[in-house]
């Protein structure tokens, strides 16, 4: 069992590679070097939450380069179920670790520059290497459909913690 792991951070731009090799968009996320999660692919729930452009253009540890995106964010607070891969994206050869994390929904819009609270509640497999990456997207697929069918599971943490903004 993995402990209930809460990281709440600003969703950076990647290599952009989610979407366009693998059809499936990851959030990647800021300020991961103190996780002690062992890498894997894992499962639980985020929360987008897009501070007003007031507040962020005021503050000043938040990061310049996604200060005039956050404007035009829809506004949302509803908790949706995730999948999510911790690690070196072996097929890829990362030198670092990179925290992207899928939600679970058609969401229709980018999200860069907003706050994402995520909680993983399960690890469900390592990660691997891959002779292909038809091969790798079939994993996509399974770890994805695995993940619907669970994370309703996780709903009471919504309600049961303070992770979550308030609707
Ligand atoms: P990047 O390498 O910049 O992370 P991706 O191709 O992985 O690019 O796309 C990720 C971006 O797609 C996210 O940062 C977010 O703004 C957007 N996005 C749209 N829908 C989703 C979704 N369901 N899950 C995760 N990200 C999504
Ligand atoms: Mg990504």
């Amino acid at each position: 069992m993995v402990p209930l792991t809460y990281i709440r951070s600003i969703v950076i731009r990647g290599f952009g590679r989610g979407s366009r090799e693998l059809g499936c968009p990851t959030a990647n996320v800021d300020n991961i070097n103190h996780l002690t999660i062992p890498t894997g692919i894992y499962c639980g729930l985020a929360q987008i939450v897009v501070r007003s452009a007031s507040e962020v253009q005021q503050d000043p540890n938040y990061p310049d380069a996604y200060k005039d995106v956050i404007s035009k964010l829809p506004y949302t607070t509803e908790v949706k179920g995730m999948v999510c891969s911790f690690g070196f994206n072996p097929h890829y050869e990362n030198t670092e670790r990179s925290l992207e994390v899928h939600i679970l929904d058609n969401l229709g819009f980018d999200f860069y520059g907003a706050e994402l609270r995520v909680l993983i509640c399960e690890k469900m497999r390592d990660e691997k290497k891959y002779e292909s990456l038809e091969a790798l997207k079939q994993d996509i697929a399974n770890d994805i459909c695995y993940a619907k069918s669970v994370t309703v599971n996780f709903q009471h943490h919504v309600f049961n913690s303070n992770y979550f903004l308030k609707p």
